[in-house]
């Protein structure tokens, strides 16, 4: 499994929460949170599953959700190094 990211603005590591909800009388809801406390930023991965949740079940949502937060870091910091860019060529 990847490696969870550091939150893109303050740097602190962030937190994994699972909540198992029963949605109907054959249905679950898996919800994966990745949440920054200190930035109150949260990627939420939400599996439904039939019948009974299984460990496996979370570990799919937990890669899911890291993966999901992963991307969006990435994406974050891709967007400040064009930005960087973008100061550094208005400073020629
Ligand atoms: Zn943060």
């Amino acid at each position: 499994m990847d490696e969870l990211k550091r939150c893109p603005f303050c740097g602190m590591i962030p937190r994994t929460e699972v909540t198992a909800t029963r949605f109907s009388w054959d249905e679950y809801h898996i919800d994966f949170s990745v949440r920054c406390a200190t930035c109150s930023i949260r990627k939420t991965v939400r599996l439904k599953i039939a019948k009974s949740v299984e460990f496996s079940d979370v570990d799919k949502a937990k890669i899911l959700a890291i993966n999901a937060w992963n991307q969006s870091v990435n994406v974050m910091k891709n967007r400040e190094k064009l930005a960087q860019m973008r100061r550094k060529s208005f400073d020629l």
